[in-house]
């Protein structure tokens, strides 16, 4: 899985350029902290910051979370007998105590914390503090205000999400991404299907997808895939990231499909994914990735077709993204789309040649 704050307009889930997006500084928070700094010598107001580091956008490691998966403590449990505490899944994997080296008798669950964990990230991570005023003044009154900032609270929740899923506690990401969707749920309730929540929900809902793949649980997996293509089809279809997102979705649900043997399902979503790649494509006919996109999706579809016996169907569809491909010119900058173009352009070959050689 490729993680993705989904939170960062720019985030896209299969370009790999976006890895460092979910991590802190990601563009969220800097963006806050400029914000803040602007405010505070405009206004001489001063922005709070968390002890846990939470409204700087860069979360501190501290006694709530876990040193091996940096991120907060899920499911944790103390060792025996030297007392640092892990997440279960994180310490399962040692016979020493990364902290202190010393032999692991045995661990025990340590629910006490984790209960205050979870408090943080219920109340805490809820609300912001702002301060209006300038409390430097001697006795000035500093008046705090309590606004909703849920959208910090889903970019935290989804940072969390990332370094633990990259640590392998696939539960533990899970579960936060899970907190993520009830709280993008509950704006959508009071908001209404805004484009920003539903492509938040979509792309969250991806990553839990992505989540379920990645532990072989492949039916729940199409579940938050299909769940994500519902929302991101009630959205306008004039935005490149959205239609793109839509349409990864789609074909991984195809892939999914493909995988189970079920050959007309997955042509039928990837076919899906095609049309909503040629009408993005058309929408905006000058953007190579977009083409890209096409000829990719053409050549997922042409070779189900060729599984299928659909041969005739199958030879078009590789023409086609062949000649997508050739129309294709690229400036100097765009050097990690060449080199996608030219992987791109001989495995449609190969395919083709295969075509006819057998
Ligand atoms: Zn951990
Ligand atoms: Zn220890």
């Amino acid at each position: 899985m490729t993680p993705v704050c989904p939170f960062v307009k720019a985030a896209r889930p299969d370009d790999a350029s976006s890895k460092k997006l979910g991590e802190s500084p990601n563009k969220h928070g800097s963006e806050n902290e400029g914000k803040a700094k602007k405010e505070s010598s405009d206004s001489a107001s001063v922005s709070p910051k968390c002890p846990f580091g939470y409204d700087s956008g860069t979360f501190k490691l501290g006694p709530l979370s876990c040193m091996i998966c940096q991120a907060l403590l899920f499911d944790c449990a103390k060792c025996i007998p030297c007392s640092h505490v892990y997440c279960k899944v994180c310490i399962s994997r040692f016979k020493d105590c990364p902290l202190c080296g010393a032999d692991i008798e045995k661990t025990e669950a340590d629910t006490d914390l984790q209960s205050v964990v979870d408090r943080f990230i219920e109340g805490h991570a809820r609300i912001k503090r702002s301060n209006t005023d300038a409390d430097k003044d001697a006795g000035g009154d500093t008046k705090i205000v309590y606004e909703d900032v849920s959208l910090e609270r889903g970019a935290f929740l989804v940072q969390q999400a990332m370094r633990a899923f990259r640590a392998q506690n696939v539960e533990s990401a899970k579960s936060r991404l899970r907190l993520c969707v009830d709280d993008i749920r509950g704006q959508i309730e009071i908001m209404g299907n805004t484009s920003e929540l539903c492509s938040q929900l979509g792309a969250v809902l991806g990553t839990l997808g992505d989540c379920c793949r990645a532990t072989g649980d492949a039916s729940s997996a199409i579940d938050y895939f299909e769940e994500s293509v519902e929302f991101l089809t009630k959205l306008p279809t004039d935005n490149l990231e959205i239609t793109h997102t839509l349409s990864v979705s789609l074909n991984k649900i195809g892939d999914l499909k493909y995988y189970a043997g079920d050959m007309e399902a997955a042509r039928s979503f990837y076919s899906r994914s095609l049309n909503v790649r040629r009408d993005a494509m058309q929408h905006h006919p000058n953007v190579p990735s977009q083409t890209l996109d096409v000829a990719v999706s053409l050549a997922k579809v042409a070779d189900v077709d060729r599984s299928i016996g659909n041969e005739d169907a199958a030879a078009a569809g590789f023409q086609e993204a062949i000649k997508l491909l050739k129309s294709l010119t690229l400036k100097p900058e765009e050097v990690g789309l060449e080199q996608r173009v030219r992987f791109s352009m001989q495995f449609l070959w190969l395919n083709l040649f295969l075509f006819y050689g057998s």
